[in-house]
């Protein structure tokens, strides 16, 4: 039970790329498609601050995948 739980985690797992708060249910979160790429955001402000400088947190999550 613990395993399944934890793969359903993995598979939906979203943290904002603003404020790195985790976002338990993307049906909650905001979504903005950012020339293709999905990035969900827990709060107003957040996607508010990833508008305005949108190059500055994508950067932030390459160095984190790589
Ligand atoms: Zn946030």
């Amino acid at each position: 039970m613990t395993i399944r739980f934890e793969q359903e985690a993995a598979q939906d797992a979203a943290t904002c790329p603003v404020c790195d708060a985790p976002i338990p249910d993307m049906r909650q979160a905001l979504v903005e498609n950012h020339h293709g790429q999905l990035l969900a955001f827990d709060r107003q402000e957040c996607l508010k601050d990833f508008l305005e400088d949108p190059e500055r947190y994508l950067l932030a999550l390459d160095e984190e995948e790589e």
